[in-house]
């Protein structure tokens, strides 16, 4: 009867002993994720839950992560308030200012990921940015809201959840910077925002979404494309400002003097959204080549919302001095021509054509 006791006692205790690994891994070490705020529409406080006016960048950082049911048990989150705007109003200063801290928090071996709460008219401006001077393999990812704090359905919460738990999963490491938004997660370079209001407003037309967030189920399909991070030619070595760089919009019988205007007023490099495949009237072209025979370089990229522009299309680069953005639209553009201005201010035609194909 003793030896039946003991002998149940110790298959209590060895089952005990066998499920105890599973009950600690549990509670094992949580991620330290950095969450840098920036306002937006997920920190947007409306007039009433199904107004569409509001006013954005009103909800500070901690009460965000307090409105997250179970944030916590993904990381172990600290919170900076680094602005707090509406996108509209990010500005260059605003990106140097969160490059710097995000290299500076990513060197520290206590520090694992960070996320990004921003607005979403800019969001893909700042990850572009971020994604060619950030100098880690660590997460760093975006996310924002199409719907405000306060409204019905307000998609903010789980967009943060999400955005934490690709931040805090093995399988973001390496992959450049990312926006995690309506549960899926989009690379730097092919994010774009295609539609004004609904929550499914950011897709990657030409390249498809990296993955997928589920309730804090992080999948990987696809590796980014485009050269990025620790891979990137381009640093905030040195980075105090940024080079003017305007952008001028193609339309039917376009005025053929804005570009002449934007160089007396500074810039230092011209990107045209143009008509078509990168296209603009025959007056634009004349003073695309009277800007890049100065010395001002013009990239050719299109208003047209999916697909890239050819090099030597209908436009043959060459004659006109001008260069293809290939797939970037002219919002990222006008960043990558800036940080290529900012590094070196008389790089050739062909050596900025080659930055354009690579980010
Ligand atoms: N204007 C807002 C912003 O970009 C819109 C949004 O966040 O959805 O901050």
């Amino acid at each position: 009867m003793k030896t039946k006791l003991f002998l149940k006692s110790l298959l209590v205790i060895l089952l005990i002993i066998a499920i105890t690994p599973a009950t600690f891994s549990q509670d094992k070490k949580l991620p330290n994720i950095v969450i840098l705020a920036t306002g937006g529409t997920i920190a947007g406080e409306g007039s009433s839950a199904t107004g569409s006016s509001y006013t954005a960048g009103k909800i500070g950082i901690e009460s965000m992560i307090d409105a997250v049911p179970n944030i916590r048990k993904l990381a172990n989150l600290t919170g900076e308030q680094t602005v707090n705007v509406g996108s509209q109003d990010i500005s260059v200063a605003v990106w140097i200012t969160l490059a710097n801290r995000i290299n500076e928090l990513l060197a520290k071996d206590d520090v694992d990921g960070i996320v990004i709460t921003h607005g979403t008219d800019t969001q893909e401006e700042t990850a572009f940015f971020l994604n060619l001077v950030v100098k880690s393999e660590k997460p760093v990812v975006l996310v924002a809201a199409m719907r405000t704090s306060t409204a019905l359905s307000a998609d903010g919460p789980l967009n943060l959840y999400n955005g934490v738990a690709v931040a805090a999963s093995a399988e973001a490491h390496g992959k450049g910077v990312v926006v995690v938004i309506n549960d899926v997660i989009l690379s730097a370079h092919a994010v774009k925002k295609m539609l004004t209001t609904p929550v499914h407003a950011f897709m990657s037309p030409e390249h498809g979404q990296l993955g997928t967030a589920n309730f804090g189920l992080v999948e990987f399909f696809h590796e980014p494309h485009g050269v990025h991070t620790v891979n990137s030619d381009f640093s905030m070595d040195g980075i105090k400002e940024l080079p003017r760089v305007d952008i001028v919009y193609g339309c039917a019988d376009m005025s053929t003097d804005l570009i002449d205007i934007m160089i007396k007023a500074g810039a230092k490099g011209i990107i045209i959204a143009g008509v078509g495949d990168g296209n603009m009237n025959k007056g634009t072209l004349e003073a695309a080549k009277r800007a890049t025979a100065s010395g001002i370089p013009v990239v050719r990229a299109t208003r047209v919302p999916v697909g890239a522009v050819l090099i030597h299309g209908e436009v043959v680069d060459q004659d006109y001095g001008t260069v293809s953005s290939d797939e970037l639209n002219p919002q990222k553009a006008r960043i990558l021509l800036m940080l290529a201005l900012q590094k070196d201010k008389d790089m050739s035609r062909e050596k900025l054509q080659e930055l354009f194909i690579k980010y």
